[in-house]
């Protein structure tokens, strides 16, 4: 790459008319250019800009537009609305001005998209209403600008059948669930795939690498394959808001996981969207296709999950131990549920193999990670503490799975007898 002087301001993306040698600009010539800009007003600006050319005779000066800071020309910022497509895993987002910077969602007005291309809305009455819940950072531009996590609602004002976030809010804004000060940590597993064979990074194309055991939190070039896009998304996420708690390599190699958390009632599940949303960005950015299959690759591959971690205030204080076994008792009555709520193809990974229970047997265990629910060492040893679902799978909905698991636990009430029965099948882990 050549960086090459480009005569005039207009967007000039051609070298068609570049038949020269390009020559490299040096300090002097970059310093003229920024002189001539200063005490320019916002419309008037005329100034050159540096350019790259490119291999293939495409000048590209993207960069330093993308990089370019508005802010000493307008209070403008940029919010990308973002929000949950028709297959409930797929995001969406579109671009809007804002005339200032927000501090806070309910600044921000409500939007529109055409749900007929989202497989959301008929055409005849297609538009759906998109209302900011949580912002974050954009680390993709910098500055003021925002990523703006939505739900989605009928012009009357009813959510829609793929808004799971209305009726999670509802749950965490029971006082029941709202005393009990509801954590989550989740652990977001994610396959990283090469986008013209869709097979999984790393692995040679028509064929298979060696079997697992050297790729979990492995460093080498035959060993990791991804990880500038696990570390360009931890430090994304970490500039958004996003209370990331770290990442690691995962079993299958090209698998990857970040955990995020421990976050607070609906924050869980607007955190791991817009995690979610950044990595596929990020991605996009590096020509690979992000997959959430549970089991990308049959056989003797792990699959990916999305185990979630959880405790009430209860169970943080002591005695929780007590309060734990007891949500496992009501969890364990209610295994099918959850079972259905956890994610499609799910079936596919909770096979009782590669550190998974089988999707039809309920189970818990301390330090046990071939069970549904595992409770730490640290827990027992403490008498309280939290407890982890393994059983989400890497595409479940995080607006789900919390609000579920805090009705199940905390709203929720068993008949004696289902719960004296279930309190002996526990006891003997039939
Ligand atoms: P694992 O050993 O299963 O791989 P990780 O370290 O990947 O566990 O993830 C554990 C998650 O649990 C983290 O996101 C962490 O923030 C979260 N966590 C820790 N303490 C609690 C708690 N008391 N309640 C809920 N989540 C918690
Ligand atoms: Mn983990
Ligand atoms: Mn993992
Ligand atoms: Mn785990």
């Amino acid at each position: 790459m050549a960086q090459i002087l480009t005569p005039t301001v207009q967007w000039q993306m051609r070298t068609s008319k570049y038949t020269g040698n390009a020559s490299p600009i040096t300090t002097k010539m970059w310093n003229s250019l920024v002189l001539k800009r200063k005490g320019t007003s916002k419309s008037s600006a005329k100034f050159r800009v540096c350019a790259l050319k490119s291999g293939r005779g495409t000048v590209n000066r993207m960069e330093d537009l993308l990089n370019l800071d508005v802010s000493p020309y307008t209070d403008k910022i940029i919010a990308e609305y973002i929000w949950i497509g028709g297959s409930g895993i797929d995001l969406r987002s579109k671009s809007r001005t804002i005339s200032k910077p927000v501090e806070h969602p309910s600044e921000l007005p409500k939007w529109n998209y055409d749900g007929s291309s989202t497989g959301q809305a008929p055409g005849e009455d297609s538009e759906v209403i998109i209302y900011p819940q949580a912002i974050f950072k954009d680390p993709f531009r910098g500055g003021n600008n925002i990523l703006v996590i939505c739900d989605a609602y009928t012009p009357a004002g009813e959510p829609i059948p793929t808004n799971k976030r209305h009726r999670a809010s509802q749950i965490f804004g029971n006082s029941k669930v709202v005393d009990e000060i509801p954590w989550f940590g989740i652990e977001q597993e994610y396959t990283l795939l090469q986008t013209d064979v869709k097979w999984p990074l790393g692995w040679p194309v028509g064929g298979f690498p060696g079997p697992q055991g050297p790729y979990y939190c492995g460093a080498g070039a035959d060993k990791s394959f991804g990880r500038d896009i696990s570390d360009a998304h931890y430090k994304a996420c970490l500039c958004a808001g996003i209370n990331i708690s770290g990442t690691n390599g995962e079993v299958m190699p090209g698998q990857w996981e970040y955990q995020v958390g421990p976050s607070v009632g609906i924050d869980a599940g607007d955190h791991i969207w817009c995690s979610r949303y950044i990595l596929e960005r990020i991605t996009e950015q590096a020509g690979v296709v992000l997959s959430l299959d549970p089991k990308p690759i049959e056989g003797d591959w792990n699959g990916a999950g999305c185990h979630t971690n959880y405790s009430t205030k209860s169970m943080r204080e002591e005695g929780g131990f007590e309060v734990i076994k007891k949500a496992i008792l009501n969890l364990s009555l209610r295994h099918k549920i959850h079972i259905s709520a956890y994610g499609e193809g799910n079936e596919r990974r909770l096979t009782g193999k590669h550190e998974t229970a089988s999707i039809d047997k309920f189970s818990w265990g301390v330090a046990n990670r071939g069970c549904s629910i595992r409770v730490g060492r640290d827990t027992e040893r403490e008498g309280k503490g939290y407890m982890e679902d393994r059983r989400p799978a890497s595409n479940m909905d995080p607006y789900v799975v919390t609000s579920l698991l805090a009705e199940s636990t905390l709203l929720w009430e068993p008949t004696l007898e289902a719960e004296a029965l279930a309190a002996q099948k526990l006891a003997m882990n039939v």
